[in-house]
Formats: C-alpha cells, structure tokens, sequence
C-alpha cells in the first residue's frame, strides 16, 4: 500500500511538470508582443501592416526579410 502511493506521487509530480510545460511554449522575446490585429510600422520604411504579417528583427518589426537586413537586423532567436 505505501509503495501504490509513492507510485501515484510520482505520477503525480510527472503530470504537474508536463502540465506547466505544455502551458508556458518557449517564447523568448523581450519585447512585448502586440495582438494578431494590431498594426506595427517597419522600422526601415515607416509603412504599417498587420503585426501578424511583419517580419520581426531584434530592432523592431519589419515589412520584409529586404528591409530587415538592409537595416542590419537579424532574426531574434
Ligand atoms: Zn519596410
């Protein structure tokens, strides 16, 4: 009986780390991230178009990959 509940512990604790994983997905990012329909301006060209269609840099969002490495940005990872 002590042994069955060691072993319901254990999944237990298996389970909760899971659970905590699966809720928090690695998203690194310093900057704070606006809503799917928010509009971001490029930080090269200055046009504005939907967040979810911007190319993000370390610098801020960009229109395109051409715009984010002529402002010598890279892709934040
Ligand atoms: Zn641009």
């Amino acid at each position: 009986m002590k042994y069955l509940f060691i072993l319901l512990l254990v999944l237990i604790v298996i389970w909760a780390v899971k659970r905590t994983r699966v809720g928090k997905p690695t998203q690194s990012s310093p900057t704070e991230k606006p809503s799917p329909t928010e509009m971001v301006a490029c930080s090269h060209c200055g046009i504005h178009l939907p967040h979810a269609e911007a190319v993000s840099g370390q610098k801020g969002a960009y229109c395109s990959t051409e715009h984010r490495n002529a402002a010598q940005d890279s892709n934040p990872s």
